[in-house]
């Protein structure tokens, strides 16, 4: 066995797996090295470490490789996101009405990452820790956790994106060398766009949702960050499939193997260009990078077909009513009774549960709530979520009317670079108009993903989206990677990384 080099956190999952499998390193090893990293962590992405419950899931698939019984992922590490239960670590969803709780049982996708579910083999990944996240995942910048800001490592005075933020930087500081992120108006696109990293939110229901913390359950979606597509396929072939018994709303889809579907040449894929997404909100620089990238698309035998999507703009509106409105539903759960934090001064049960509350919930989490109980209250109800329920179905008609013309769309993730952390902190409206390109496939239930094509002018990564139709995970993985090997952007790392 070798001692393990500096480089370890320079390799590919399937490099590392394969030198966990061949026994080079062993699980301890690896794990031991990325410990050191996260517990250096400058960028505050890691909200709770435990080396020892680390080292010891380490130990365990140490013996998995020695008996020959490893999963594909076997000793990997990988970081989740705050969002996902963990028995063995705490998980907060970034709130104060969380701090320090423990849940019974993994997330089903912890589940599948790691040990296994029901004693079925699960990949085998070693969880290094947890990650910071938007409270409850609402969020754009990971400003609104309650355990302070994460830095984006590109440049620690920009916000890394949100809300799977600490994920993004996570993996782009090289501290994990995978992330588990949730999507569910651009949370994992958006991120790995910022940092220059690649993530994929697949199809609505085909991850689990089971032990997910529940923002806007009808858009929620589990899906995979690390460097490359190459690297997001291994992710999304563990963590995907049915899951029907504990997750109503799970696609009774079998499990595919991404990993083998990415040889494809591109050669007559049409790409579907929405006018909307190039209009005069996307700043210039943003714009010229996701140009190159299109360009380079069709140097490699892709075409470029117009499209229009034209409630894009209506996608805002329509978001941020069904969002809250299922969270203000959601959060009704925490009321100091049966999770987290319960004030300590009250005088009877509707004031515990006024008191838990206002201190228990951040203001932007206060704000949803508020906007989602109005929205849903008599009389309203017709003129606001009616209608936005209405449009939500147009926005998927739009895109099924656009793939009869082409196989997957292309565009920007985000209409801007990472901003500056504070930039937008006091401006909900503000950071709810830098979603528009990741909403409409969050609504439509579409997989899209985001995948590093450059840098704006002051550094900063930019990403560019694909999304795809209907459980369409690996046209999107394979056009990625077919990008990816031909460029090197998603090699890229920070400044002192
Ligand atoms: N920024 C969007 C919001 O604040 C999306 C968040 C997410 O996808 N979880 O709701």
């Amino acid at each position: 066995m070798t001692t393990p080099t500096p480089s370890l956190h320079e390799q590919s999952l399937s490099e590392l797996a394969a030198s966990l499998h061949r026994k080079e390193v062993s699980a301890v090893e690896v794990a031991q090295h990325f410990l050191n990293r996260a517990k250096n962590d400058s960028c505050g992405a890691f909200l709770d470490i435990n080396e020892e419950i680390t080292l010891a899931q380490a130990r365990a698939s140490d013996a998995r490789i020695a008996a020959g019984t490893g999963g594909c992922l076997e000793g990997v590490p990988i970081a989740h996101k705050d969002v996902f239960v963990t028995r063995d670590f705490a998980t907060t969803a970034g709130s104060k009405m969380l701090n320090g709780y423990r849940s019974p049982f993994d997330a089903t996708v912890v589940q599948k990452l790691g040990a296994g579910v029901n004693g079925q083999g699960g990949a085998g990944m070693v969880t290094l820790g947890k990650v910071s996240c938007d409270e409850f995942a609402m969020g754009s910048s990971n400003e609104n956790s309650a355990y302070g800001a994460v830095r984006n490592p590109w440049h620690t005075e920009h916000v890394p994106g949100g809300s799977s933020g600490g994920s993004a930087a996570a993996v782009a500081a090289r501290l994990a060398p995978a992330a588990t992120g949730t999507d569910t108006g651009g949370s994992i696109r958006q991120p790995a766009s910022f940092c220059g990293i690649t993530g994929i939110k697949p199809t609505y229901g085909r991850a689990s949702r089971y032990g997910m913390i529940a923002y806007a359950s009808s858009l929620d979606q589990a899906g995979a960050m690390a460097r490359s597509a190459e690297d997001c396929a291994l992710l999304l072939s563990a963590m995907c499939g049915a899951d029907l018994d504990r997750d109503s709303t799970s696609l009774d889809v079998a499990a595919e193997n991404f990993s083998a579907q990415l040889s494809h040449p591109l050669q007559g894929l049409r790409v579907g260009i929405p006018k909307e997404f190039f209009g005069d909100g996307l700043a210039a620089d943003v714009r010229s990078a996701i140009d190159a990238a299109l360009d380079h698309l069709v140097h490699q035998g892709a075409q470029l077909v117009p499209i229009s999507l034209p409630r894009t703009e209506l996608s805002i509106p329509v978001y941020y009513i069904i969002a809250p409105a299922e969270a203000s539903s959601n959060l009704s759960r925490f009321d100091g009774v049966k999770f987290g934090h319960r004030a300590k001064d009250y005088t009877d049960l509707v004031d515990m549960y006024k008191k838990t509350r206002a201190q228990g919930f951040g203001d932007e989490v206060k704000r949803r709530i508020m906007t989602g109980a109005y929205v849903l209250s008599h009389g309203y109800y017709d003129a606001y979520y009616l209608q936005a329920q209405k449009i939500r179905r147009m926005i998927a008609d739009d895109f099924q009317r656009a793939f009869a013309d082409c196989d997957v769309i292309a565009g920007p993730v985000a209409p801007t670079v990472a901003w500056k952390l504070g930039e937008k902190a006091d401006d909900p409206i503000a950071n709810y108009l830098a979603d528009i390109f990741t909403l409409p496939a969050s609504l439509a239930g579409l997989p899209g993903m985001s995948l590093p094509v450059g840098f704006g002018d002051s550094g900063l990564p930019v990403g560019m989206q694909l999304i795809g139709n209907y459980l369409q995970e690996a046209r999107l993985l394979n056009v990625a990677h077919q990008f990816q090997l031909t460029t090197d952007h998603h090699l890229r790392t920070p400044e002192g990384v």
